[in-house]
């Protein structure tokens, strides 16, 4: 035993602070819980492919389907049931050409699958991603040059048709992915001048180049053909810039602001919340986040229910107030104690 008496301490050398007894009961501990992730929160991703009567299982990602339009009225209703408020859209196109043109296509597979979710259940939000690298053949965000890289401000023209295009087949929230400087300005403008000055840029102000995108790939068949996404998207060893593209974001007009990945970048979540503690702030739980959990409690490594839940409350402590993750439908099962 310790012969040092500290003020928590009585002289007969125990504890007058016993943090242990609010943890005495699941009544106590509900009572005093801090943080609490609900269906409100999270945000389900849906990839969406051309053709009909499709439910194509992603390998990398066991769960999760690519699916054709029709079979999302079914989906959306199943999402909508189970609490889920709103959806991310991903689209993979017919073709691929160097400008990904059917991203602006008012047929293009995003911009119909919009269509049949606010048909089917026009309360649910349908939030869609904007950026060139699913529609591109090279498999970049954006227009390159002759050496491969990714022009700014001749992308952010084609985002703006993009997000416009969005907007027009009823998307209710744009969020552009593709780190392009001034695409929160430039959309933003660009809604403002067709009358859509109400809809929403949730912007992915802080996505880092990160290997845990990588089942993604997979799943949207979005891999670039050379190279890779570091000339615009963040180094992970940066914090202080992430601040600054999120500074910048929000004056540029962005609604919200997303940190992606989510569970190495905790601290960053964190710091986004400390420096702007009145925009909503989403964490994007990504693909190889998922993966690693699937594959782990396939295994029986770990308990799949308890170490999703974990972390997405850690990502909600370090000040997300959503999560966009794979895991959502699930979750909002257990929620519901199903
Ligand atoms: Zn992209």
């Amino acid at each position: 035993m310790s012969l040092i008496v500290t003020e928590t301490q009585t002289a007969g050398g125990y504890p007058v602070e016993r943090l242990r007894r609010l943890r005495r009961s699941d009544g106590l501990r509900a009572l005093v819980r801090e943080t609490h992730v609900t269906s409100d929160d999270l945000i389900y991703p849906l990839f969406v492919t051309h053709g009909s009567g499709i439910q194509r299982e992603i390998t990398s990602m066991p769960g999760q389907y690519q699916l054709s339009p029709d079979m999302l009225p079914r989906e959306a209703a199943l999402i909508s049931e189970l609490g889920i408020r709103a959806v991310i859209l991903f689209g993979l196109p017919e073709s691929k050409d160097p400008v990904g043109r059917e991203s602006f296509r008012p047929d293009g597979i995003v911009q119909r699958a919009v269509r049949v979710l606010k048909d089917a259940v026009p309360d649910l939000i349908v939030i869609t991603d904007v950026c060139l690298c699913q529609y591109t053949s090279h498999g970049h965000c954006g227009i390159l040059d002759e050496a491969g890289y990714v022009l700014n401000d001749e992308t952010l023209e084609v985002l703006q048709t993009v997000a416009v295009s969005h907007a027009e087949a009823g998307a209710d929230v744009v969020a552009p992915s593709g780190m392009i400087d001034g695409m929160v300005k430039g959309i933003r403008q660009a809604l403002d001048e067709r009358d859509f000055a109400h809809l929403p840029i949730l912007s992915y102000a802080v996505k880092y180049a990160s290997a845990f995108y990588g089942p993604f790939r997979e799943a949207a068949d979005g891999a670039p053909s050379f190279g890779d996404r570091r000339t615009h998207q963040m180094d992970p060893a940066n914090g202080r810039e992430a601040l600054r593209e999120a500074r910048l974001d929000v004056g540029e007009g962005a609604d919200m602001l997303m940190v992606k990945p989510a569970l190495a970048y905790l601290d960053i979540i964190r710091q986004l919340r400390d420096e702007h503690p009145a925009i909503p702030i989403a964490a994007y739980n990504v693909s190889g986040e998922y993966a690693m959990l699937k594959a782990a409690a396939q295994n029986g490594w770990i308990d799949e229910r308890k170490t999703v839940l974990e972390t997405l409350i850690g990502m909600k402590r370090a000040g997300a107030d959503l999560i966009i993750t794979y895991h959502a439908k699930d979750a909002a099962r257990w929620f519901r104690g199903l």
